[in-house]
This record gives C-alpha cells, sequence and structure tokens, in this order.
C-alpha cells in the first residue's frame, strides 16, 4: 500500500530492454552489478531479470549483500566484488557464492581446516592503478595464484577495474589495460572469465581481450560518455500532495524561515525530505506536475518538503522528482552530484512499485 504517497518506480521492460541493447552493443556477457540494492532499483528484481535474460553473475559489493540476495530467494550465480570477513568462507561456499582475492595477507586468515576448498569459485582482482583493492605485485599475485592451485580452488575470473573511463583521452585505460594483461599472461592458467570494463569503458574503450563486461549505470539506463547505445532510465521517483494552502504575501516558509512569499501563494506540501535521501540541497529546484514545474521552497525537512504551485491542486496530486520531465541526469547536475549518488541515497523507506 503506498500510504505514504512517495514511492520509486522501477520499470522491469525498460530494464531489460536496456540489458538486450548492451548485450547486442558489446557483444559479450554482461555480469550485471547490482550494488547498493542494485544502485536503489531493487537487488532482487533486478538481479532475477538480469539472470533470467542471460547475465551470467551478478556482482554486489560484500558477503552481506550476496546473503540478503540468497536470503530474497536468488539462485543466480553471484561474485562479490568487495571484502569478505575471511571467518565467512564456509559460508561463502554453502550459498556457493563466488568472491575476489586480493591479497595473500587475506589467504593466510582462512581456516581451511574441514571446508572443502574445491567447491570455492574465486576471481583474482587486480590493481592497475586505482590504488583501492587488488594486488599489484606480481611476486604476490604468484604466491597467491599458487597457494590457490594447493588447494584446489576454483580459479575462475581475473579483472581490474579502470579509474578514469570516462575521460575522453583514453590512454589512462591504454596504460592500465596493458598492464593488466602482462599480469594476465604471466599466470599459467586458462581464465574462465576475464573482465575489465565497467559502463564507461564498455561504451567507449574497447577491450579486445576480455570476454565479459561488468556494468550498473548503463543498465540502469544512464550513459555518461558519448555513445550510440540506446538506454532509457529505470527509475522514476514520485510523491504526492498530501496538504496545500493558501500562504500570504509576506509569510515565510518551513524552518528557519529562508523563504518568504513575494506573492500570495499556494503552497502544497508532499511527504518527503531528507529522511528519504532527498537533500537539504534540494531547495531551489523544480519538481513537476503534469508537465509544469515548480520551485521547491523552504528548507527540506526530515519527512516534508514544500513547493510552490499556481493553483489549488487537490490533495492526491501525483509529483515527479524524477522521471520522463526531470531526467536523473539533470538532478544530479544541478545538485552538484553524480547520478550514483542520487540513486544510492534514496532510502529504504521509499516504497518501490515494480513495474
Ligand atoms: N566494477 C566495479 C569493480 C565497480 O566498483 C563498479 C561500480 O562502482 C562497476 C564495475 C560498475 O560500474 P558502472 O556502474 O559505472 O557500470
Amino acid at each position: 500500500m503506498l500510504y505514504r504517497g512517495t514511492y520509486s518506480e522501477i520499470d522491469l521492460n525498460v530494464f531489460e530492454d536496456n540489458l538486450k541493447h548492451l548485450q547486442e552493443y558489446t557483444n559479450k556477457p554482461v555480469f550485471c552489478v547490482c550494488k547498493a540494492n542494485a544502485y536503489s532499483h531493487s537487488d532482487y528484481y533486478i538481479a532475477k531479470t538480469a539472470y533470467e535474460n542471460g547475465c551470467p553473475y551478478i556482482c554486489v559489493s560484500s558477503y552481506d549483500e550476496a546473503y540478503s540476495l540468497r536470503n530474497q530467494g536468488f539462485e543466480g550465480d553471484i561474485l562479490i566484488l568487495g571484502y569478505v570477513d575471511p571467518d565467512s568462507i564456509e559460508e561463502v561456499i554453502r550459498l556457493n557464492i563466488t568472491i575476489s582475492i586480493f591479497s595473500y595477507e587475506w589467504l593466510e586468515h582462512i581456516k581451511t581446516n574441514n571446508v572443502d576448498m574445491t567447491k570455492l569459485r574465486i576471481h583474482l582482482k587486480i590493481d592497475t592503478g586505482m590504488n583501492r583493492i587488488g594486488f599489484k605485485r606480481l611476486d604476490e599475485i604468484k604466491k597467491a595464484f599458487q597457494y590457490l592451485k594447493d588447494l584446489k580452488v576454483n580459479i575462475e575470473g581475473i579483472y581490474t577495474h579502470y579509474h578514469s573511463a570516462d575521460n575522453e583521452d583514453k590512454a589512462l585505460c591504454e596504460k592500465q589495460s596493458n598492464w593488466f594483461y602482462q599480469i594476465v599472461d604471466l599466470i599459467p592458467h586458462k581464465f574462465k572469465w576475464i573482465h575489465t570494463s565497467n559502463s564507461d569503458a564498455t561504451l567507449s574503450y574497447h577491450d579486445e581481450r576480455s570476454n565479459a563486461v561488468r556494468v550498473g549505470l548503463a543498465l540502469y539506463g544512464i550513459k555518461s560518455v558519448e555513445s550510440p547505445l540506446q538506454v532509457k532510465p529505470v527509475l522514476s521517483l514520485y510523491s504526492t500532495i498530501t496538504h496545500i494552502k493558501k500562504v500570504m504575501k509576506g509569510e515565510t516558509i518551513g524552518y528557519g524561515a529562508t523563504y518568504t512569499c513575494l506573492n500570495d501563494s499556494f503552497i502544497a506540501t508532499i511527504p518527503i525530505g531528507y529522511g528519504d535521501g532527498f537533500l537539504r540541497k534540494n531547495q531551489g529546484r523544480f519538481v513537476c506536475i503534469d508537465t509544469h514545474p515548480y520551485e521547491i521552497v523552504g528548507r527540506v525537512c526530515m519527512d516534508q518538503t514544500m513547493i510552490r504551485v499556481d493553483k489549488l491542486y487537490p490533495v492526491g496530486t501525483p509529483v515527479e522528482i524524477i522521471g520522463e520531465h526531470i531526467p536523473l541526469v539533470k538532478v544530479a547536475h544541478e545538485l552538484e552530484m553524480i547520478p550514483y549518488e542520487v540513486l544510492c541515497l534514496l532510502s529504504d523507506r521509499i516504497t518501490k512499485v515494480i513495474k
């Protein structure tokens, strides 16, 4: 029930179309990145749709996210891109979750007694310049590789992550790529999966030697580099007028009285606020009713926001916050943020309507 009147709409048909277009565009298997509740798009539904439409892997950031997907009934293959507590190795194997290995020291902490390590599937994460997580030194990679081989672990994949794929100049990608494939060539192993490219790299940099891509944002319909790929945004965000009143010239709106009405005005209240991830920085931006833009006036509160409208709309009128008339990219630009941040900030308090 949408009793609160604020909800995001997740269009799985649009997601499916985006995925099909991306698969045709890249001609490689697509690992669907579902970190942070699929960038607030509902990890279970996105993962299920992706898996049913040919994505061999769903990528998440942590064991918690992988566990949550399993708990919701997702049975497809999951790759954890981030850190996993070495003590959870048994659980990881039991839940058939693939993990990323990126340090030898980590391997020394796993307790392998009573664990059938042959059932563990891993991808080696190589740091080629991001300096976040990943093996850097060749001697460490070789040592870890041998250790894993001795344990008969399934060394299924190897990957790296480009740090500047949105640059027009691809020299940095090129440098990372050269580094990565030098390492791949030095490891005596036939990897099932070799993957390097996120959305921007998939759309703007040709990495011939990888055999899969690892994409999030583009699947959710947002492109941050020029590309002929056709995708549409999957998520829209709406609220609803819960109260409307006439406010006289000279009266102020909200905490701190930061907005004064220059004329007699209609002020409508909508039930969304910073408790939903709708930041106070939104003051002065616009939302939309039908096709009319209306200004957010006064400070955004924790649960409610006021907008100045030009007529007495009925309570229950829908208000678009992100959608057809107010694209996410525009919202992010106006907030001096990136689309990822705007999406990830949307809190779980917002009901998700899956279409
Ligand atoms: N691969 C890794 C290691 C990531 O951290 C991310 C996202 O942050 C992605 C792939 C997907 O990136 P994008 O959403 O830009 O496609």
